[in-house]
């Protein structure tokens, strides 16, 4: 149903006379906020580093049939495709969600180049005012995609100019100030709109419901992880062994970005070690210099585990306290690390904050209190 009290939020431009005002945003900005461990230059296990900004781009799959694995998300993806070219319409607006580096933004482009139209990058934090937002809109063509990533970090304001933009593609503006304002109604051509959030809890139902299509992406399994890696190792020029890809693989805690990045790193230490092909011996050598253990987990997922266990008596906690504890932000405990925790039950939410799950206690040779021994 459509939510008319959207369309009473109109963009303001009161003091600019007319027309859209406004700076463009600085295009796509992927990075979240810098987190303790980055600005000592190690970025969390699945945020974008520059460099891995640089390796995203030249390894990004093109089509859906490059993409690896989500086979469901690439069946009914690709049938909204064939099925908007035929009609000649734009797509319906989709949203994906899922934690960091899991092929949200790779996705929004593959469609972009599928259905064969242009695509502007952007991001919620990015986006500092309504006309902004206004400004972008309006210049694209019929049937161009919107990319906005990060969009649950929109600010309200922006956020309203989207309401009837995504729904009637209209833009709202309020011309003048005081009594002499009133809205102008500018019509912008169809185009669709592709939101990317780590956190579709925090999108604002408005919003949520003006996507026609939302995907949820999982952690990939191993099998696709090990056919990514094979696939990055093949543009790269880097030569993997099966047990070798299978190792990265099982250790990229379900994210194709740390796999990418781990055969960044794997192909370092074979260079200096004088590898001609990476091994499993030459991946678990790599691996331990990383201290990244049997599971993927790094300094800060330990880190976390033990906080839980030993400082707070195996939870509950709440996610403040346990961010304030290891030294790293809230945001980043809940987008990067925790999900993949709680997937593969580390740890559990509860009501009154996270517990550490037997699994964790053993992962770490701890005894939980009461087990018998
Ligand atoms: P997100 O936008 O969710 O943070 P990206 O789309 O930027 O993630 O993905 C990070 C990188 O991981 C991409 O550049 C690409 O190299 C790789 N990648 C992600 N998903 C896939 C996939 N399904 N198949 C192959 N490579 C992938």
């Amino acid at each position: 149903m459509k939510d008319r009290n959207a369309n009473k939020e109109s963009l303001r431009i009161a003091e600019a006379g007319a027309g859209i005002s406004g700076s463009e945003p600085q295009g796509a900005t992927y990075r979240q906020s810098r987190t303790p461990l980055e600005a000592q230059g190690e970025p969390p296990p699945a945020l974008a580093s520059e460099e891995d900004r640089q390796l995203d781009y030249s390894l990004r799959p093109h089509s859906l049939a490059e993409f690896v694995g989500q086979e469901r998300i690439k069946k009914v993806l690709g049938m909204s495709i064939a099925a908007a070219r035929q009609r000649g319409e734009a797509l319906d607006h989709v949203l994906f969600s899922a934690p960091p580096g899991l092929g949200k933004t790779s996705l929004a482009h593959i469609i972009a180049r599928e259905l064969g139209v242009n695509l502007r990058v952007t991001s919620g934090p990015a986006i500092e005012r309504a006309g902004d937002l206004a400004a972008i809109v309006s210049d694209l063509n019929q049937g161009d995609v919107l990319f906005i990533d990060e969009i649950h970090r929109l600010a309200r304001v922006v956020e309203e100019i989207l309401y009837p933009a995504m729904e009637d593609f209209e833009l709202n503006i309020v011309v003048g100030s005081g009594l002499g304002a009133r809205t102008m109604k500018l019509s912008v051509k169809p185009f669709t709109m592709i939101g990317a959030t780590t956190r579709s809890g925090l999108l604002s139902s408005p919003l949520r419901d003006r996507f026609g299509q939302h995907y949820h992406l999982d952690f990939y399994a191993p099998t696709d992880l090990t056919q990514i890696i094979q696939r990055s190792a093949h543009l790269l020029g880097v030569r993997i062994d099966d047990e070798g890809a299978g190792e990265l693989a099982a250790r990229s805690r379900g994210t194709p970005r740390i796999a990418n990045r781990l055969l960044r790193r794997v192909r370092d230490f074979a260079q200096v070690n004088e590898a001609s092909v990476v091994t499993r011996e030459v991946a678990l050598g790599a691996l331990e210099l990383l201290e990244i253990d049997a599971c993927g987990f790094d300094k800060m997922d330990r880190a976390i585990l033990a906080a839980i266990i030993d400082k707070f008596d195996g939870g509950p906690v709440g996610v403040d306290t346990l961010a304030a504890a290891v030294g790293e932000e809230s945001d980043t405990i809940g987008d990067v690390y925790e999900p993949y925790l709680l997937q593969e039950g580390f740890i559990a939410r509860t009501a009154r904050g996270r517990v550490a799950t037997q699994r964790a206690y053993a992962h770490l040779n701890r005894t939980r209190p009461g087990t018998l021994l």
